[in-house]
């Protein structure tokens, strides 16, 4: 086998709430090849196989006692383009934001709004990211991903992939798929979505009245510097609970205890509450135990202050659940993906 399998190997730099746990085996592919043959290699071992892109969405509770294979992959090519939509295809392992900031650079828009999201291309299906109003099934033009149970390719259109608010068909089915590259279709014109959170006001601080997508990426780059920390700084994964869709009837009752609370109706008449809001609400934000934590500025985001274990973000995370639950009746579900 061509690629290196080491053993033993320290997953810290390879999450970015920066856990220290350890890989029984370790193995980045960098091509269609390499995966099949480290698939072979743990087959032949009965070894389970963790696949991980960038790890920023990942909540690492003890030593995996598996092979984890970290996607390597690079690629970003153009497929169609009949002058004003571009189908563009990127291979997993390319890093998210600069593979967004390619499309900008040539000119094009429909990534703009999901811009300094860490991870890689291959895990944005996962949970259909999300940011600032547009989810990638937005643009989503397909897929292909290796199926594990039987090793045959499948090229996925939207429709099968049946991504839904933080979800898909590949985050209900844990292991099965593995994405080797994703296709977007983007387009010349600027079709800009600017009505959501402070981006517009924002670019008009900037004294910028007819924004390109470039200068949208660049107002929201600007407004998540200052909102989210860095995990480079402080360890974290983004966003640590999902806002919860709730009933029309729950929500009434929730805002009759507490007028102030935040929800946004949905179009099937349900309403999405702010996750933030009822943490914050619920006195949590800034709270610090050890070194697990909750962001002092963003009551979503989690942090690990050095050296949290997986185990003790784990549990304040459950003690945050039990009390905005007890609180609100509002059940809190997890968004990273917890091994
Ligand atoms: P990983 O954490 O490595 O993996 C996530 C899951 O996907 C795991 O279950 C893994 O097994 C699986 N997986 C990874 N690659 C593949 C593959 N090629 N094939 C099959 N399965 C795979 N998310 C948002 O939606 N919106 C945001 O605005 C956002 N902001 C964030 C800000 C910060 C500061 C941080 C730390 C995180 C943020 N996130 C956000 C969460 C995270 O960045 C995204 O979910 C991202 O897509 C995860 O990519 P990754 O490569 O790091 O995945
Ligand atoms: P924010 O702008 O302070 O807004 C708070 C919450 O209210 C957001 O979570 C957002 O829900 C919701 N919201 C705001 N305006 C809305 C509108 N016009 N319509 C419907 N819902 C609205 O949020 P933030 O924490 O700074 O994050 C900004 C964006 O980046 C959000 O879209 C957020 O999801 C995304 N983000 C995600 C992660 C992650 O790890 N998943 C981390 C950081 C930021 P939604 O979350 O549903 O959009």
């Amino acid at each position: 086998m061509s690629v290196q399998v080491q053993s033993q190997v320290s997953l810290k730099p390879y999450n970015t709430f920066g856990i220290e746990v350890k890989a029984q085996y370790f193995a980045q592919a960098h091509n269609d090849d390499e995966v099949r043959q480290l698939l072979a290699h743990a087959a032949e071992r009965q070894l389970p196989v963790l696949v991980i892109g960038g790890g920023s969405n990942l909540l690492l509770t003890a030593d995996v006692p598996a092979l984890v294979l970290r996607m390597a992959s690079a690629g970003v090519r153009v497929l169609s383009d009949d002058g004003q939509r571009v189908v563009v295809e990127a291979e997993a392992g390319e890093p998210w934001h600069p593979f967004v900031q390619w499309t900008l650079a040539h000119g094009l828009a429909g990534l703009e709004n999901l811009s300094l999201i860490p991870g890689t291309v291959g895990a944005a299906p996962m949970q259909n990211i999300g940011a600032y109003g547009v989810e990638i099934k937005d643009v989503f033009a397909g897929l292909t991903a290796l199926d594990r149970q039987t090793g045959q390719l499948h090229a996925f259109d939207l429709e099968q992939c049946d991504f839904a608010y933080r979800d898909s068909l590949f985050k209900r089915n844990p292991g099965r798929w593995l994405i080797l590259r994703v296709r977007f279709a983007l387009s010349r014109a600027q079709q800009l979505h600017l009505d959501y959170g402070p981006v517009r006001q924002r670019l008009s601080e900037q004294g910028i009245e007819q924004p390109t997508a470039q200068n949208v990426s660049d107002a929201i780059c600007s407004i998540r510097r200052e909102k989210l920390p860095d995990p480079a700084e402080l360890g974290n994964a983004g966003s640590f609970f999902k806002n919860p869709v709730v009933s029309a009837q729950l929500a009434a009752q929730v805002r009759d205890a507490h007028p102030g609370v935040v929800g946004y109706p949905q179009a099937d008449g349900q309403v999405k509450l702010a996750a933030g809001w009822l943490i914050e609400q619920a006195g949590w934000k800034g709270f610090r135990e050890g070194d697990a934590g909750v962001h002092r500025l963003q009551s979503l985001v989690l942090v690990n202050y050095g050296q949290a274990s997986g185990g003790q973000l784990y549990a304040l995370a459950q003690r945050i659940q039990a009390d905005v639950l007890a609180r609100f009746g509002v059940e809190l579900e997890m968004e990273p993906n917890l091994y």
